[in-house]
Order: structure tokens, then C-alpha cells, then sequence
């Protein structure tokens, strides 16, 4: 308190600071925890220990062992806050192009955590174990139906897992032929795991350039494919592809590159459009991921986790991954060993059997939905998407407008133009109003990339109030109102980053500051 009693904050009082204690409202501002911690308190209520001597010597700790101490509720009161800062699908729309952000229903959350599915270990003797064997089995032959092919191997652990599990198969296959072919085509459009795969396996990626409406032509891969005649091991494809258009050329794009002697991966990642409509295997796909994390529910983000199986074509299944969970009569087991399963397998992507929290997820989700709620999934998903379209094309711009969208709609940056107002801008005055972005910058194929993807989860009236409010966006920028975007976010607890900074010189380490580091010592 200074002379007058009037108390002070603890940080100097910053011109944006409009509450004494610099949180707002209900948004509690949280320091680190190393800020808040002190050396004088301690969760833990113990006498002092009974020492007999030190034997350390010279090595004993002689300055203040810096952790941040505090009391179990501040501990407590510090993870909470953190956690309420964080969005989720459970607080509102989660419209992410791309990521598929849809709700996982309770109901999955209740099945994964019955003790027979959530107390098991992978070292069980599979008799003991059968009821985990069978749905593991089960939810692959669903996947194996769902996508028209040969087999699945469901131990990777995400979408850029699977990519490389399903890539490994095509080497294997390769390799027992006898081939090297070392190019991999890629189009411009793709997610970067697909170029991030191909090169991690030691292919070089050629690029397909993007065909000017958001596609892939097939003439385009004929012309690749000709130029690096004989060396091109794979097609890595998205379909439905990342501008949220299916590929017409699909099957053509097949054809070709099967005569060439290559493979046809298909980056699943996007089957949420396509469920119950159109199957892969009859698209001439040899291997796909599934993202069980977007497609089937089932929570992600942040890290994981994730399941990413890979369905594989009758020519790539001898070499898919092991463990295989096999039936036998009324008995499941599992193969471990290649010479179990005609030897060609090209290994293992993990230690265990997979994901198997989200598979449970996954499987409750497919059983309460049936095919035909599964197929109703994949329509309301394509309806949404396009509402959201129609809702908002005569005031932002439509990339693609000769095409359909699909699961996502894709805007770019020209409904912009000489405001000032950039695509982060408008992303950022968007959490103002209390949404999280869209994607934004990709795909890098346009420019200024807004792309989103509402999920069939969202109801008519959250995709009401969405549409609303990036139209109300939308004519701000019209009526120059340039500090409701280029001052935004004004509503968070930290306010603009400077994210290219942040990224170029990452500061990984706190350091105490100089007062408080005198005082301790
Ligand atoms: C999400 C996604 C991936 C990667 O999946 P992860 O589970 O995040 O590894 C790959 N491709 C596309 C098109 C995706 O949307």
C-alpha cells in the first residue's frame, strides 16, 4: 500500500489493463506457475526431517532449489484456470477446415471407460482378453465395409501415422518386386504430412500443380507421371480434397498411375464427406487412412490422442504391419509373427495393438448410428458445409464456385481487398465474438485460405448465429471499421501475439526476474 492506503497492483498497470487485477470478468488472468509459486509455502504438511548428518559433502545444494511452491488449492485453482482457457467442442462450434471437429457424444466416453475395456493391459493372455480381441476385429471389418477394401491394419496411432504405415506397404511392395522407384506425386494442395511422409521414407516428392478450379487433372498426373517414367512409386491423393472438392478425375487419376506401375494412396482424412456414399475401393485406392478422430467421433486435438488405421488393397495386404487380431471360429488371436501370415509383413508401426480407448469410442459411435445413420452423418456434413456456403457467398469469396462443396467450404482473401483487413484479422475479430477461427492459410493453394468446416453436429441454429456473425463481420469491414480487426482480439486474457517472432525465436526457458533472483539468493 503506498501512503494514502491505496493499494498497488503487483505488475505495473499497462495501458490496456482495465480491472485492477487485470483479470476479466470471470477470465481470471494466470501468471506461470513459477510466478505464482513462492519458497516459504508447501502443499504438504510434514515435519521437518530427522537428518542424521549430510553425506552429500561438497555436492549439497547450497542456493534455493527454485521450484514454485504453493499451497494444494492455489496448485489446484492454477490448473483449473489454465484448463478454462482452453476452447473446446463441448463450449461451442469448433469450424476448423480440415480437422473435423465434431462432438463426441457421452455415451462414447461411458462405453471406453467400462472396466473391461478400460482396465486391460495389451500383455493379457488373449484368452482373457476376447471381448477387447472381438471389438478390435469387429470395428475393422466395419472400416474394411464402410471403405470397399481388402484389409486394415489398425495399430497407427493418427492420420500422419497411418500415411506412413500405408506408404511402408507400398515400399514393401515394391521392394518384393524387385522395383526401386523413388518419386512420390503429391498435389499442390495437399496436407503437408503427405509431402512430410513421402520424404521421411526417402522419397523425392514431385508436385501436381492445382488445375486453376481446385482439382486434380488427370492429364496433369499423366504429363508427371510420362516425365519420371518408371520412378514413380505412389500418388499421394486427397479425395475429397482439401478445397472440399471431390476429384472428378479420380478414377481416371487411378488408371493412370496404376498402368504406370505405381500405387495410389488416398489421404482419408476427409471421409466424413463420402461415408455410405462412395467407397474408396471402388475408386481405385490401394491404401487409405482412416482418421477414427475425425470421421468416427472421438476426442482430438491438442496433441491426441488419435487412431489412424489403414485400409490396404488385396495386392498391399501381405505386407501390412503386425499385430494382426485374426478370428478363429468363436476365438480371436493375434498374429505377431510373420511367418504366422506369409511373411511378407513389413513390421511393426508400434509396440501394441493400436489406440485402443479410441477404437471403443469409434465402435460405440458406428453401433448407435448404424449404416444408415453413418450415411445420414456424411449428408449433413455436405449439407452443412453448404449452408454455411450459401449462407455467406454474396459477401466473402467462394475459391471454387463451379464446384459443389463437400464436407468444408473454402473462401479466400479477395472479398478483402483495399480494406487493410487481412485473413488473420478477420480470424482474429472472430474470437471476439466468441468463436474459434476457421483455418486460415490453408490450403496454400489460394490465397488468403479460409476454410471451414462445420461438422453434421452443428444444429440449424448454431450454423444460424455463425453465418450472422461473419456477415456482421463482413459489413464492418465495408463500413471501415479496421479497429474492430486490426485490434483484435480485445477480449482475451493476451491480446495480438507476434506469432512470426514467437516461431523464429521460440523462448523455451522462463528465467526468474533479476529482484525476485537477488532476494532468493
Ligand atoms: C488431419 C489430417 C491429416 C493428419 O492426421 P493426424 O491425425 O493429425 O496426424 C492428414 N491429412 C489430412 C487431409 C488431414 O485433414
Amino acid at each position: 500500500m503506498n501512503q494514502q492506503g491505496r493499494p498497488t497492483t503487483a505488475e505495473p498497470v499497462d495501458a490496456r489493463r482495465e480491472t485492477f487485477t487485470g483479470n476479466r470478468a470471470l477470465q481470471i488472468e494466470e501468471p506461470l506457475l513459477f510466478e505464482i509459486g513462492r519458497h516459504d509455502v508447501s502443499g504438504v504438511d510434514v515435519d521437518a526431517p530427522q537428518t542424521k548428518g549430510n553425506r552429500l559433502g561438497a555436492r549439497r545444494r547450497t542456493t534455493p532449489i527454485d521450484l514454485p511452491a504453493l499451497s494444494e488449492p492455489e496448485a489446484m485453482r492454477h490448473y483449473v484456470r489454465l484448463s478454462q482457457k482452453n476452447y473446446a467442442i463441448d463450449m461451442g462450434i469448433f469450424p476448423l477446415g480440415s480437422c473435423t471437429m465434431k462432438y463426441n457424444p457421452r455415451l462414447n466416453e461411458a462405453v471406453a471407460r467400462l472396466p473391461g475395456l478400460s482396465d486391460i493391459h495389451p500383455l493379457q493372455p488373449p484368452a482373457s482378453v476376447q471381448g477387447a480381441l472381438e471389438l478390435i476385429h469387429e470395428l475393422g471389418r466395419w472400416l474394411i465395409e464402410i471403405t470397399g477394401m481388402h484389409s486394415v491394419a489398425m495399430s497407427p496411432k493418427a492420420g500422419a501415422h497411418g500415411e506412413l504405415c500405408g506408404m511402408m506397404a507400398i515400399k514393401a511392395a515394391l521392394a518384393a518386386a524387385g522395383e526401386t522407384r523413388t518419386k512420390v506425386l503429391v498435389p499442390e494442395s495437399a496436407h503437408g504430412t503427405n509431402p512430410a511422409t513421402a520424404a521421411a521414407l526417402g522419397f523425392t516428392v514431385v508436385h501436381v500443380a492445382e488445375s486453376g478450379d481446385g482439382t486434380v487433372a488427370a492429364d496433369d498426373v499423366r504429363a508427371a507421371l510420362a516425365e519420371h517414367e518408371g520412378e514413380v512409386a505412389a500418388i499421394m491423393l486427397t479425395n475429397p480434397n482439401t478445397c472440399g472438392i471431390f476429384e472428378p478425375d479420380v478414377v481416371a487419376i487411378a488408371d493412370a498411375v496404376h498402368e504406370a506401375g505405381g500405387y495410389f494412396y488416398c489421404d482419408g482424412a476427409n471421409l466424413n464427406a463420402i461415408m455410405g456414399k462412395a467407397k474408396p475401393g471402388d475408386l481405385g485406392v490401394d491404401a487409405m487412412h482412416i482418421n477414427l478422430h475425425k470421421t468416427f467421433s472421438t476426442p482430438h486435438g491438442g496433441g491426441g490422442p488419435g487412431a489412424g488405421p489403414v485400409v490396404l488393397s488385396e495386392r498391399l495386404a501381405p505386407f501390412a504391419p503386425l499385430p494382426l487380431v485374426a478370428r478363429d471360429g468363436d476365438l480371436y488371436h493375434l498374429i505377431e509373427h510373420a511367418s504366422e501370415n506369409g511373411g511378407q509383413s513389413f513390421g511393426r508401426m508400434t509396440a501394441f495393438h493400436g489406440q485402443m480407448g479410441m477404437f471403443v469410442r469409434a465402435y460405440a459411435w458406428m453401433l448407435s448410428h448404424g449404416a444408415d445413420g453413418m450415411k445420414q452423418a456424411s449428408e449433413d456434413a455436405v449439407l452443412n458445409a453448404n449452408y454455411i456456403r450459401a449462407g455467406l457467398e454474396d459477401v466473402m469469396s467462394v475459391s471454387y464456385p463451379a464446384h459443389r462443396a463437400m464436407h468444408e467450404a473454402l473462401f479466400d482473401d479477395r472479398f478483402l481487398k483495399e480494406s487493410g483487413i487481412s485473413t488473420l484479422d478477420f480470424a482474429k475479430a472472430m474470437i471476439d465474438e466468441g468463436f474459434h477461427p476457421m483455418t486460415v492459410y490453408f490450403p496454400l493453394v489460394v490465397h488468403g485460405a479460409m476454410l471451414i468446416e462445420p461438422t453434421e453436429s452443428e444444429s440449424r441454429a448454431s450454423l444460424d448465429l455463425f453465418v450472422a456473425t461473419l456477415r456482421d463481420l463482413v459489413f464492418a469491414v465495408k463500413d471501415g471499421k479496421t479497429e474492430r480487426f486490426t485490434e483484435a482480439p480485445r477480449f482475451t486474457p493476451r491480446r495480438r501475439l507476434d506469432e512470426t517472432r514467437a516461431a523464429r525465436q521460440p523462448v523455451l526457458k522462463w528465467t526468474r526476474p533479476e529482484p525476485y533472483r537477488d532476494a532468493a539468493e
